[in-house]
């Protein structure tokens, strides 16, 4: 496909942009799926809590695509972290998405309250010296989190998935990152499409390039080095999310959408978000 990989810290490689499905419902997932693999996308992003795995599950066995061209992560919901339940949890996703491994298993929060998230990794790493994870990797770590897990388990997550947009750049997580090999995975990458898409600065580069907005804020994450996974269910939109490998921001783009960091969560904040 034309998008290109990124390789995480143990060789496997990683399509840098994929599909999200968060708000997908179960019924729609198949169609939704369906048409961004048929659209070219090979990554597609789920997790258990998004309800949708089996919807997703079946999108990728119709698509007759062969196991080794996808790349599938899910994520284990906050209320099965510890090492017995996490287990289970994650036969139930695997089962649920009909499949024998996932590429990437996620930590959804670190949930530093219930203090837990090192047990739960353990899990991880037997999922993964088990061959059912290709990689495991955590989501909404912050640095101390990280710290902490790198210090106690064996295995450096090859993933940390953050709320990371141009009005969240994210520059302290970014670094702490690149020193230990962990890659950027961004979610809400268009700011779920709310004022960002907007931003005058960001529509004056679209009318520069041709492009769209959505395509401007995509091409900043994939220059920045992130991997992203807008969401869509519209066709032309899913289509226009992955047709952003022909153009190039240019320094003055870069800067201006430097700029725009305001510091701007439109999620939780990993330090206090403790819903079960
Ligand atoms: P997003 O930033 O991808 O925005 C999606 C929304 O933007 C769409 O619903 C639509 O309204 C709009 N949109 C999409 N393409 C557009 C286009 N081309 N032009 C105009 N508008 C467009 O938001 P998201 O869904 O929150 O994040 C993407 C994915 O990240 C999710 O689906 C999920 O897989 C993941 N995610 C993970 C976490 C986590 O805690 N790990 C949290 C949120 C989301």
């Amino acid at each position: 496909s034309k998008v290109p990989t990124i390789t995480l810290n143990n060789g496997v490689a990683m399509p840098q942009l994929g599909f999200g499905v968060w708000q997908v419902p179960d019924n729609e997932a198949q169609t939704a799926v369906g048409t961004a693999l048929d659209a070219g996308y090979r990554s597609i992003d789920t997790a258990a809590i998004y309800g949708n795995e089996e919807g997703t599950g079946q999108a990728l066995t119709a698509s007759g695509i062969a196991r080794e061209e996808l790349f599938v992560t899910t994520k284990l919901w906050n209320s099965e972290q510890g090492y017995d339940a996490t287990l289970r949890a994650f036969d139930t996703s695997l089962d649920k998405l009909g499949l024998d491994y996932v590429d990437l298993y996620l930590i959804h929060w670190p949930l530093p309250a219930k203090d837990s998230y090192v047990d739960t990794y353990k899990a991880f790493e037997k999922i993964y010296a088990d061959g059912r994870a290709k990689a495991i990797g955590v989501s909404n770590f912050l640095p101390e989190h990280l710290e902490r897990l790198i210090g106690e388990t064996s295995v450096v997550p090859a993933v940390n998935q953050i709320e990371l947009h141009p009005q969240l750049q994210q520059a302290a997580s970014r670094e702490f990152h690149a020193q230990h090999g962990i890659a950027t995975e961004a979610w809400s990458p268009l700011g779920q499409g709310k004022g960002l898409l907007d931003v005058p600065t960001v529509v004056a580069i679209a009318q520069k390039h041709g492009k769209t907005p959505a395509q401007v804020v995509l091409r900043w994450h994939l220059q920045l080095g992130n991997v992203v996974i807008p969401k869509s269910v519209t066709p032309s939109r899913i289509q226009e999310n992955i047709d952003v490998f022909g153009f190039e921001l240019d320094d003055e783009d870069l800067g201006a959408i430097a700029a725009l960091d305001e510091g701007k969560r439109l999620g939780p904040d990993p330090a206090t978000f403790d819903v079960a």
